[in-house]
Formats: structure tokens, sequence, C-alpha cells
């Protein structure tokens, strides 16, 4: 758990890093995020929701979170937003077996509002405690390009003054991986206005997409 710094700050920073052993497979780290404590999170949340893709990916997705339905079923990405996102994948011709989902925070997020729970960011420090699992899954699938879906997951991994309504489908130079995007998250064109808005953010996701895809066919066959 965390502890109270000298300062009287909570630190969480790296309360799960200890934890997680270097040659972890990544069924292991599954394993292990399933009683994770590092943050406050747990508590309300039903499971550990880790990521899911096959060691081989050359992709990686991190979203924020996993969101009502995930948190149920206990997988990343299976919900509306999870479907939207298989959708565009198929349009930017990026087969799923090439593809690895995870979130920067393992577990849901919510409070409620009337019977529904209602997503809410993770602060800082919860980012920052989740922060060592992601770490190990990048470890693990060493994945090609690495792509952040929505805000909290570019500036958590690309720094706080990255902003995805200017800097979107760039290629960032990052230490994370050879290739690293950022673009909108999925369910934020869940929640357009309308039809016509809808419509073309998805042609500018699935556009994003498409620049991934490029650089995976250039990669192969260079
Ligand atoms: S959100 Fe991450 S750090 Fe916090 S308890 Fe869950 S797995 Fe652990």
């Amino acid at each position: 758990m965390a502890k109270p710094s000298k300062s009287g700050r909570v630190v969480a920073k790296s309360a799960a890093a200890p934890r997680i052993p270097g040659n972890a497979t990544l069924e292991e780290l599954r394993e292990m995020a399933r009683t994770c404590r590092a943050c406050n999170l747990w508590e309300r949340a039903t499971q550990t929701v880790f990521g899911e893709g096959g060691t081989g990916a050359r992709v990686m997705f991190v979203g924020e979170q996993p969101g009502d339905r995930e948190d149920v079923a206990g997988r990343p990405f299976v919900g509306p937003a999870g479907l939207l996102l298989n959708r565009a994948l198929e349009q930017a011709g990026i087969a799923r077996e090439e593809v690895y989902f995870t979130n920067v925070v393992k577990h849901f997020k919510w409070e409620p509002r009337g019977k529904r729970r209602i997503h809410k960011k993770p602060n800082q420090l919860q980012i920052a405690a989740c922060r060592p699992w992601l770490e190990a899954e990048l470890a693990v699938v060493r994945p090609e390009v690495v792509v952040c879906l929505g805000a909290t997951a570019a500036q958590a991994l690309l720094g706080k003054k990255f902003r995805v309504t200017q800097q979107r489908g760039r290629m960032i130079p990052s230490k994370l991986a050879p290739f690293v995007t950022a673009t909108v998250h999925p369910s934020s064109i869940l929640r357009a206005p309308d039809d016509e808005s809808r419509h073309r953010e998805m042609e500018l996701f699935a556009a994003d997409l498409k620049r991934v895809a490029a650089v995976l066919r250039r990669k192969k066959a260079a």
C-alpha cells in the first residue's frame, strides 16, 4: 500500500515495483497484478483488468483504464469503445493478432450516478502507482509501435504538455518503443454529439491507425 512520506504526502510511485521480478512472463504478471494493492483503486473495482494480446504483438494500444464492461469481464477493450477500436483496426488493416491492448491504470475508477457507475479519471498518484505494470508489459511484449489512446494515456507516457488534439497521429521520439504515437480514445468518438461528427471522428481515428499500419508494413519489408 501507499505510505506517507516525510512531508505527509502519500507516495505510491513505486509501490508495485518490488513485486515485479524482471523475468516474469505475461501470465505471471497477470497473476501477480490480480492482488495488487499499490493504490486504492482496487477497493471499488470488481477485479484487475490486465493487458491482453499476443506476446508476439507488434503494436501496443494503451488506454486510460478499464470501463464498466471491462471491469465485469476482466478483459480490456471488450465494451463499446473496444468494438469501435476493432472496427478501426479492420479499416486500417491491422490484424488483431498483431495487437496487445492495455491501460495505464488496471482497475476501473468510477463514481455512482443513480444505478450507473460513471467513469472517473485516475489521478497522478494512481497512474504512477500502476506504471510498473505497464513498464513490465512493455518489457515483455517489446512492441514496435505504442499507440496512446486519449489524453490521459498520452500525457502519462509522453509528458504533461502533450496535446492529442494538436499532435495526434505523429510519431513522437520516445524510449518506450521504436515508434510511439497518440490518438483519441475511441470512447470520445462514441460521445460525439451527432452521426455526422461521429462519422468524421471515426474517419480521423482510422486515418491515425492507417499511419500505424504503414509503419508496421515498412518495418516488415525492411
Ligand atoms: S490501479 Fe494499478 S496500482 Fe492501483 S491497485 Fe490496481 S493494479 Fe495496483
